[in-house]
């Protein structure tokens, strides 16, 4: 434990999320994903001085702090500005917390904390996994009158529909465009949350929302990939913006989505990932072919979930070696790390 942490302490449980610097401007008024320092933080996978906390066994640095923690290895170091507290949840409460820091605050907040729809409102969200799912079930929090999720997998869309869509397209099959029309009514789809990272879904969606309407996009295709829409569209108001995690202030909407949680307003228990511990390879595949279910055990708890095992840094300490992340940097924000163990610091 650093010696400037004095949030948490040994043994408390937490919940990671992302890294920001914690003394700008945007940190201190509540904006930490405005953070001039987020990208370099989050996804420099390094500390500021180019230095890493994590080595294999033979010394040799690995890229570490990916989204603030890499917490996918048994131990993680992380900036105390990762770290959230989660006090009074016992263990199966708390193994279902650990997504809220990231796809579940990333969904849920970029519907409650920028698009925010209004009574009568119509909202679309592409893609159903669990950012997309997490937004739904955040809609319906809303007045919007009108909930539509995308996919090409039925049994994503039938949970969409529990959830609290009002309507589903399976774009493999269906007219998107028409379909979003259709069930928007005469004032159009009002708010669009992209969470797919598909192209040509922005493009689809930039032509699809209503006068004043705003797209709203998380999915990130590969660094460089380029969209293109009708610049006369934005005259009358129409607005296409990006979020990452939901323009949240982790300090405080954490917390505000484990009380929404705590009675099953938030279904987190149905959205939460399947990663069964060294099982993450085929997790990944069956994400990828949208076969990854999620009813099943989650097996996997974070580092959190140990909470003595994880080391707040508030001051980041030097470490042998340069970090391979400026490098993983040029080759895109989402590059993966290679498949190497890890071991124990
Ligand atoms: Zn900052």
């Amino acid at each position: 434990m650093g010696d400037s942490v004095t949030d948490v302490a040994a043994g408390d449980r937490v919940v990671l999320s992302f890294n920001s610097c914690g003394r700008c401007t945007s940190c201190r008024t509540g904006r930490p994903t405005a953070c001039g320092t987020y990208f370099p933080l989050n996804f420099q996978a390094a500390r500021p001085d180019g230095t890493t906390p994590i080595r294999t066994p033979e010394g040799a640095p690995l890229g570490g702090l990916f989204f603030g923690q890499s917490s996918l290895a048994r131990y993680a170091v992380v900036s105390a500005q990762s770290v959230v507290r989660v006090d009074g949840a016992d263990d199966d409460e708390f193994a279902l917390l650990v997504p809220v820091g990231c796809g579940i605050q990333t969904g849920a907040g970029a519907i409650l904390n920028l698009l925010r729809p209004e009574h009568g409102d119509s909202v679309a969200v592409f893609g159903a996994g669990a950012v997309g799912l997490s937004a739904v079930m955040a809609a319906r929090l809303t007045a919007a009158r009108t909930i539509v999720s995308v996919d090409v997998v039925p049994w994503r869309l039938a949970l969409a529909t529990e959830l609290g869509a009002t309507h589903t397209v399976n774009s493999g099959t269906e007219d998107l465009g028409r379909c979003l029309a259709d069930s928007a009514g005469p004032t159009g789809v009002t708010h669009v949350l992209e969470t797919t990272g598909v192209s040509s879904l922005t493009e689809l969606a930039s032509t699809a929302i209503a006068a004043n309407g705003t797209v709203a996009v998380i999915g990130a295709p590969t660094a460089g990939s380029r969209a293109s829409f009708d610049i006369s569209a934005l005259i009358d108001g129409r607005t296409v913006c990006g979020v990452t995690e939901g323009g949240s202030d982790r300090i405080t909407f954490i917390p505000a989505l484990i009380d929404l949680a705590a009675p099953r307003t938030l279904a987190v228990r149905e959205v939460r990932p399947l990663l069964r511990r060294g099982r993450a390879p085929p997790a990944v595949r069956d994400a990828t072919c949208g076969g990854l279910r999620t009813r099943l055990t989650c097996e996997h708890r974070s580092n959190a979930g140990r909470g003595a095992r994880v080391t707040a840094c508030g001051t980041p300490r030097s470490a042998a070696g340069r970090s391979p992340g400026s490098a993983l940097l040029r080759r895109g924000p989402y590059a993966q790390f290679p498949p190497v163990s890890v071991a124990p610091l």
